[in-house]
């Protein structure tokens, strides 16, 4: 604690930690091994970002094929996975829910937004694609599933350990006493030495600075954007803009484009200074104010 000026220095999930323990449920940590990968998120209402987990391999980014279907989210995620220097995979779950015809309809609809990302479609109920999830993976590696509730992630982690593995209980807050809290995640060792973290479901996932992720999985659009017109161009509505263009033509998919312009903003948003913000919401406070007062005088 006394070396650690600031809250990423704590230990986080998938940290590996040096420890001397002291009785079978308490230890001291002396210090984290060097990470190899960082995972963020951050929630929109908040300034600070915060560590999801810590040396990850590969992300499987989680969604399921009922209600939770949704090509913007998946691509937020791959944000966050690709800024994290994390490869990322789609896994989409559920499957039995719906016609095959159905299926190929969505298969073509990741394809065409997600170039070069592998796709995973699997159920738990016919056990579809449980084979290849458990090929992808490897050991010595660590995975993570990323996904909102309810989607399948523990029904597929419990297939994946088939009840030979060793499950690490999770740790409660300090008091060491028996209720554990719903809110931390666990790590589970598969029997081919893979690891598994088990990620809580993110309602919201917001962008912490992650324009090294966007540009990876935008990576089309900024290829475009070379060829606009002025070099500052936002691609909203700047003539000569190579990206709105090329969205005009179907060249490039018109939501992926309306998903860049929004994460982007929300990027820059995070990456203002602390004073440009308390300037831009003041500016927002007085407009909502005037704004009443003309409501009321209407
Ligand atoms: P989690 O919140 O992401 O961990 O999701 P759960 O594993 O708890 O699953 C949520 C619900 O979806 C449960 O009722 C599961 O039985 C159900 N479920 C999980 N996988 C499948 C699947 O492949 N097909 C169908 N039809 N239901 C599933
Ligand atoms: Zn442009």
């Amino acid at each position: 604690m006394f070396d650690s000026p600031s809250r990423e220095d704590y230990p986080a999930v998938g940290d590996w930690v040096t420890i001397t323990e002291l009785d079978r449920e308490r230890a001291v940590i002396h210090k984290i091994l060097p990470r190899k990968t960082i995972l963020r998120k951050k929630y929109s209402n908040k300034q600070e970002s915060q560590i999801i987990a810590t040396n990850i391999d590969v992300a499987f980014v989680i969604e399921s094929v009922d209600r939770d279907y949704n090509l913007n989210r998946f691509e937020r995620y791959l944000v966050l996975a690709n800024d994290g220097n994390i490869q990322p995979a789609i896994v989409l779950n559920k499957i039995d829910l719906i016609s095959d015809a159905e299926l190929n309809l969505k298969i073509d609809q990741m394809k065409g937004r997600f170039k070069g990302v592998d796709i995973i479609l699997t159920s738990t109920i016919t056990e579809r694609g449980l084979d290849e999830l458990r090929r992808y993976i490897i050991k010595g590696k660590t995975y993570c599933f990323l996904g909102s509730s309810g989607v399948g992630k523990s029904s597929l982690i419990n297939k994946l350990l088939g009840g030979n593995t060793i499950k690490i209980r999770e740790v409660s807050h300090r008091t060491g006493r028996g209720k554990y809290t719903t809110a931390s995640r666990e790590i589970y060792f598969l029997e081919n030495g893979g690891i598994v973290i088990d990620n809580p479901g993110m309602r919201e996932v917001g962008m912490a600075d992650s324009s090294v992720g966007i540009e990876n999985v935008f990576s089309e659009t900024i290829t475009l954007s070379k060829n606009c017109k002025y070099a500052g161009c936002k691609h909203i509505h700047e003539p000569g803009c190579a990206v709105l263009n090329a969205v005009k033509f179907k060249e490039l998919d018109e939501n992926k484009y309306l998903n860049y312009v929004k994460l982007k903003k929300e990027t820059e948003y995070y990456g203002m200074t602390e004073l440009e913000k308390r300037r831009k919401d003041r500016r927002f406070g007085r407009f909502v104010k005037k704004s009443l007062e003309q409501l009321k005088e209407y």
